[in-house]
């Protein structure tokens, strides 16, 4: 029934908590190692400062989902925000922002079971693509470090796209560039804002990966909590 599948990368293919930790690990040993005539001292801990670093980014990535930054703009208030909260000071935000997207980039730790069923979705003839709101090259070679681009046709990222998720557009451009109808395409993910509600205004069917506890039945058309279970489905 469906020809191609769109498939979310943070917290679907790719684990990003562990992804996070080990770029903002390496951003700050690189700022503390090598830009200390800008960074001023911080008193708080690696955790206290992962966690600081991860409430900022998660709550701004939040708020981008319901339109009130772009995930460009995300991008850039996140490490201006944690700088000057963690007492680094402002100086030290351009170091940091570069530091971490040059971690981020090699960063592929993957959710189990995504590269056995993208392999598996991939030897039952769908046509598989990446769609993620980020930067294009940034997820592509993590992808390509965990060993998986190959098996998508092409990538769909927001800042090659034009648009974010949830917007319609960008579901919209995803479609007109595979070249399928909605009823076609099958949407997996794991964000019920940008990933389901999104794709079922575009008028995809939509399968939500509930991986967190607190996840509730989702008005998708499929629900899976272990991606291997979407084979069930398809
Ligand atoms: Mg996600």
């Amino acid at each position: 029934m469906y020809k191609a599948i769109f498939i979310d990368i943070d917290d679907t293919i790719l684990d990003y908590i562990p992804c996070c930790r080990e770029a903002f690990d390496a951003a700050i040993e690189k700022i503390t190692d090598r830009f200390t005539d800008r960074v001023q001292n911080t008193e708080l801990n690696s955790d206290e400062l992962f966690e600081l670093f991860f409430s900022i980014s998660g709550r701004l990535f939040s708020e981008a989902k319901h339109g009130l930054h772009s995930v460009a703009e995300v991008m850039e208030l996140y490490p201006a925000e944690f700088c000057e909260k963690a007492g680094y000071g402002p100086a030290a935000v351009e170091p940091f922002k570069h530091a971490f997207r040059a971690a981020w980039g090699t960063t592929h730790t993957l959710v189990p079971g995504a590269k056995d069923l993208l392999e598996a979705l991939r030897e039952k003839g769908y046509r598989l693509f990446a769609a993620s709101n980020s930067f294009g090259y940034l997820q592509r070679s993590r992808l390509e470090h965990a060993g998986v681009l190959h098996l998508f046709e092409d990538t769909y990222i927001s800042m090659d796209i034009g648009y974010d998720k949830p917007d319609i557009r960008f579901y919209e451009e995803a479609l007109r560039r595979c070249g399928l109808p909605p009823h076609e395409v099958l949407m997996v993910g794991d964000s019920m804002t940008t990933d389901i509600i999104g794709a079922q205004q575009a008028g995809l069917d939509t399968c939500f990966f509930a991986r967190r506890p607190s996840d509730e039945k989702s008005p998708a058309t499929f629900q899976i909590d272990d991606l291997r279970d979407l084979l069930n489905f398809v």
